[in-house]
C-alpha cells in the first residue's frame, strides 16, 4: 500500500496555473553574455531581433530586468487544455530500487504533440498573430517541436509551414499526418520549393537531410514570404522563459507537500526544458533561499556542456540568427543518428551555459542503451511509456537514489518527464531487439568542428 502523507498524484488546480512566467536572468550576478548580429559581432538590438523574431519576443529575448513576464490571458485560456500538468511522486520505482529517496517528476508529455514543446509553441503563435502576421515557418527533426507548433497555429489561426527532415518524414508518417491534420504544411527537406533545398538536392541526389538545411529553408521561405517568421522551439531565452510553466507548477505542487527538493533533474537538448524546470529553484538559490543541487543530462553522442567549448557560436547550423555565447560542439558538429532526436542539438542555452560556468549547474552525459534500460525500468514500474530524450532524466535520477541508498538519505529527487514515447517504437524496437549501439565521438571529431568556431 502507498503511504498516504503524500499523494502519488499532485494536481493544482485550474486557478492555481501561473499567471507569470520566471526570468532568472535579473536576480543572476553573471549575466548570460549578449547575442551578436551575425554579420557584424555587435550586440543585437530590438530593431535586429525583430527583424527576425515577433516583436514582443524579441523584447523577452532581451529582457534582463523583469523576474515575472505577464502570461497573456489567451496563452492561459490555452494551457487550461492540458495544465496544470500532475507532479508524480515515483513510490512504484522507489520501491523497485529499494532507495530510501523521494522521487517526484513533472509530466509534460500529456498533450496530443507529446512533450512540453507546446508551452512555447502557443506563446510564440499568440505573439505572432498579434503582431498581425499571417504566417510561420519552421523546421523538424524528430517531430515534436513541428508538431506542437501545428496545434498552436491551429488555435490562432496561422498558417504554418514544416520542414520537415526528410528521413523523419519517410520514417515518421505518423507524426506528419498529426501535423497536418491540424492544418500545417509539411514539406520533406531538402525540397525544390526554395534555392537552397534545389541546390542542395543537385549536389546530393538522394540526400536523407538534415537539420541545417531544414532550417535553411525555413528560413529562406520566411524571408521571401510576407508577413511571415521564422520560429525556433528551444536554446532562445525566450523559449526557456515560457518553460519556466514548468518549474513555477513543480514549485507550487512541492510546496503544497511541504517538501523541499534536494536535487533537481532534466535532460538538455537545447535546455528549454531544463531551464524551465530549474530556474525559479535556481532564482532561489542565487538568493540563498535553498541548497539544492540542478543537474544537466545529455547524451555521450551529443556532450556541449560536458565536452564542448564555452564560446560564441551561430543558434543554427544554416548560420542565419544571431550568434549566442554558450557551451557549444561547433554548429558544424554532426551528432551521430542517436534515436533521443530532441537532444541532437551542438549548442546550449545561453542561461544554462552561463549558470554551468558558475558552477550553479552540473552536468552528465549518459549512452543510449543505458538511457534505454533506464526507460525499460520506469515503464515497468510506472506504467508511463517514456520518451528517450526524457529517459535521460530518468537515468540519472535512478542513479542518484542509487547514492541514497548508500548513505541512507532519503532525499528529495526531482526530475522532468519531458515526453512520452508513443512516436519512438521504431528506437524501442532496436532496443528490444538487442541491436541498439551506443555512439561517444573522439576528441579529434570535437575539435574539427570546435576549430570552424566563427572569429569573435
Ligand atoms: C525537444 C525535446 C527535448 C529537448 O529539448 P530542450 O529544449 O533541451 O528541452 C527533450 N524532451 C523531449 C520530449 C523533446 O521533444
Amino acid at each position: 500500500m502507498l503511504t498516504t502523507e503524500i499523494p502519488y498524484k499532485t494536481y493544482l488546480g485550474e486557478d492555481e496555473l501561473p499567471k507569470a512566467w520566471y526570468n532568472v536572468r535579473p536576480v543572476m550576478k553573471n549575466k548570460p553574455a549578449p547575442l551578436l548580429n551575425p554579420a557584424t559581432h555587435q550586440p543585437a538590438t530590438l530593431d535586429e531581433l525583430s527583424r527576425v523574431f515577433c516583436t514582443e519576443l524579441a523584447k523577452q529575448e532581451l529582457n534582463e530586468t523583469d523576474e515575472y513576464i505577464p502570461i497573456p490571458q489567451e496563452v492561459r485560456d490555452f494551457y487550461k487544455m492540458y495544465r496544470p500538468s500532475p507532479l508524480v511522486r515515483a513510490y512504484f520505482l522507489e520501491k523497485a530500487l529499494g532507495t530510501p529517496a523521494h522521487i517526484y517528476y513533472k509530466f509534460e508529455g500529456n498533450n496530443t504533440s507529446g512533450s512540453h514543446k507546446l508551452n512555447s509553441a502557443i506563446a510564440q503563435a499568440y505573439y505572432a498573430k498579434k503582431q498581425g502576421l499571417k504566417s510561420v515557418t519552421t523546421e523538424t527533426g524528430a517531430g515534436q517541436w513541428g508538431t506542437a507548433l501545428s496545434m498552436a497555429c491551429a488555435f490562432f489561426g496561422l498558417d504554418c509551414h514544416v520542414y520537415m527532415v526528410k528521413c523523419s518524414y519517410d520514417q515518421k508518417p505518423h507524426r506528419r499526418e498529426v501535423m497536418r491534420t491540424y492544418g500545417a504544411s509539411v514539406t520533406p527537406s531538402p525540397s525544390d520549393t526554395t534555392a537552397v533545398g534545389r541546390k542542395i538536392l543537385a549536389e546530393n541526389p538522394g540526400t536523407a537531410g538534415s537539420l541545417g538545411c531544414a532550417i535553411s529553408e525555413a528560413v529562406e521561405t520566411a524571408l521571401n514570404t510576407p508577413d511571415c517568421r521564422y520560429v525556433l522551439g528551444s536554446v532562445l531565452s525566450q523559449v526557456l522563459v515560457h518553460q519556466t510553466i514548468i518549474g513555477l507548477e513543480t514549485k507550487a505542487a512541492l510546496e503544497k507537500n511541504g517538501v523541499t527538493p534536494d536535487v533537481i533533474i532534466g535532460c538538455a537538448g537545447g535546455g528549454s526544458n531544463l531551464g524551465g524546470l530549474i530556474t525559479p529553484f535556481v532564482g532561489d538559490f542565487i538568493q540563498g533561499k535553498n541548497n539544492c543541487r540542478f543537474i544537466a543530462v545529455e547524451p555521450a553522442a551529443c556532450p556541449s556542456l560536458t565536452r564542448g567549448r564555452y564560446a560564441y557560436d551561430y543558434c543554427d547550423t544554416g548560420m542565419v540568427c544571431p550568434l549566442a555565447k554558450m557551451y557549444t560542439l561547433g554548429c558544424t558538429y554532426m551528432p551521430a543518428a542517436i534515436h533521443a532526436g530532441g537532444l541532437r542539438y551542438h549548442g546550449m542555452s545561453s542561461i544554462l551555459s552561463q549558470l554551468y560556468d558558475d558552477k550553479i549547474l552540473e552536468a552528465t552525459s549518459v549512452k543510449q542503451t543505458q538511457v534505454f534500460e533506464a526507460a525499460r525500468l520506469f515503464a515497468r514500474t510506472e506504467g508511463t511509456l517514456p520518451a528517450p530524450e526524457s529517459s535521460h532524466a530518468i537515468y540519472a535520477a535512478i542513479q542518484e537514489a542509487l547514492r541514497c541508498k548508500e548513505t541512507g538519505k532519503a532525499e528529495n529527487i526531482v526530475f522532468g518527464l519531458t515526453g512520452t514515447g508513443y512516436f519512438d517504437m521504431m528506437s524501442y524496437q532496436k532496443f528490444n531487439d538487442g541491436i541498439m549501439t551506443d555512439y561517444v565521438p573522439t576528441d579529434e571529431e570535437i575539435l574539427k568542428s570546435l576549430s570552424r568556431l566563427p572569429n569573435v
